[in-house]
């Protein structure tokens, strides 16, 4: 184990790891300057158990209706072999399917360790480009870079490989109702596929192949209108995969986030707990809410410190340089003058204080 993996493993205490998933990825990616998330993610931290040990218990996530509705969903089209899913890819998609060897990854015989999963995904996926063999690879390990930080991957998808090239088929509960689908599920179940089609590129870098080997049209499986049959649609993911690849390039590295904190730092629960998260910088967005099992904790630090992070980016980025609630305030009533470096925003928040100063009177 090296010295970054073991101060991570010790910086998250004796609780269990809590493995990195597409959904945290994509999340990370979407607030890439929150060192905060991206330590807690790092050491593999349990989230949600710090907010529930922190007194601000997270209020999203799947309820334990839809995670089973979910599972037994992937189970039926994965069943005997994934038969359910070739005859759709084949009738549906009419994808040349002409023979087909599965290979479930989800173990190798009773090991079912990150590592030697990844180490047979990679032996598994370089024969079957060497030899044409092999079509369907179900729940193959990945491996990801996260800011210098390595992390396993466990899609609940398949790899399909058709005439050489390999797509990446992900298996969603929700609807297709008369051709359309939720535009919020299936964004998020795109930026989560881009992150599995990095890592799957990632893989055949690795093994000396050349990245392009995996399609950037993944196969998104979900159910046909308001029944559990499967349907399925290509769908392309080219800027998702641009947008992922360019957020986790921004991602400051661990190592040097790992440095700022004090030495015996932990994330263990304990009354030390809230004082080295509150050390860690973050920042807050609206966005967090729906993304983030810290939300609310975040969310309440950033109203106590008057930060203007806690009005969204749109409000920030219109207050470029302006970073406290206060001084906007200031500016906006004329107790404050910041000189014309702040011209352009002291007019508009003047203008608005004038427009808010009618509308109250
Ligand atoms: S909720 Fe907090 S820790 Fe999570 S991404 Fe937002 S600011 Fe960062």
């Amino acid at each position: 184990m090296n010295t970054l993996s073991a101060r991570l493993d010790e910086l998250r205490g004796a609780a269990p790891a809590c493995r990195h998933n597409a959904r945290t990825i994509a999340a990370l990616t979407a607030n890439p300057g929150c060192a905060r998330r991206a330590l807690l993610d790092a050491a593999a931290a349990d989230k949600a158990a710090i907010a529930r040990e922190l007194g601000f218990p997270p209020r999203f996530g799947q309820s334990q209706f839809a995670i089973t509705r979910g599972n037994a969903f992937e189970a039926m089209v994965k069943e005997n072999g994934c038969a359910e899913l070739l005859a759709l890819l084949r009738d549906k998609l009419h994808l040349p399917i002409p023979e087909v060897a599965y290979h479930d990854l989800n173990s190798v015989g009773d090991n079912a360790g990150n590592a030697v999963r990844y180490k047979r995904t990679r032996q598994l996926l370089a024969h079957a480009i060497s030899s044409g063999e092999g079509t369907l690879f179900d729940h193959p390990m990945l491996r990801l870079d996260i800011a210098g930080a390595t992390a396993y991957l466990e899609p609940d998808v398949v790899a399909l490989q058709i005439g050489g090239r390999f797509h990446v088929v992900e298996i969603k509960s929700f609807p297709v109702v008369d051709g359309q689908a939720d535009p919020m599920q299936v964004a998020a179940a795109a930026r989560q596929s881009a992150v599995y089609v990095i890592a799957l590129r990632e893989l055949m870098t690795e093994i000396g192949e050349s990245p392009d080997l995996v399609s950037h049209n993944v196969i998104l499986v979900c159910t046909r209108d308001f029944t559990n049959r499967p349907t399925a649609e290509l769908v392309d993911l080219r800027k998702q995969i641009a947008v992922v690849s360019r957020q986790l390039s921004r991602l400051t590295s661990i190592s040097e986030l790992i440095e700022t904190l004090p030495e015996g730092a932990s994330f263990a629960p304990g009354e030390h707990l809230a004082k080295t998260i509150a050390d860690i910088p973050a920042r807050y967005a609206p966005e967090c809410m729906s993304s983030c099992e810290l939300a609310f904790a975040c969310r309440d630090a950033a109203r106590t410190t008057g930060s203007v992070d806690a009005l969204g980016r749109g409000v920030c980025d219109d207050l470029g340089g302006l970073d406290d609630i206060d001084t906007v305030l200031a500016v906006a009533d004329g107790s404050r003058d910041l000189g014309p470096e702040f011209a352009d925003i002291t007019r508009m928040l003047r203008q608005a204080d004038r427009l808010r100063l009618e509308i109250a009177g």
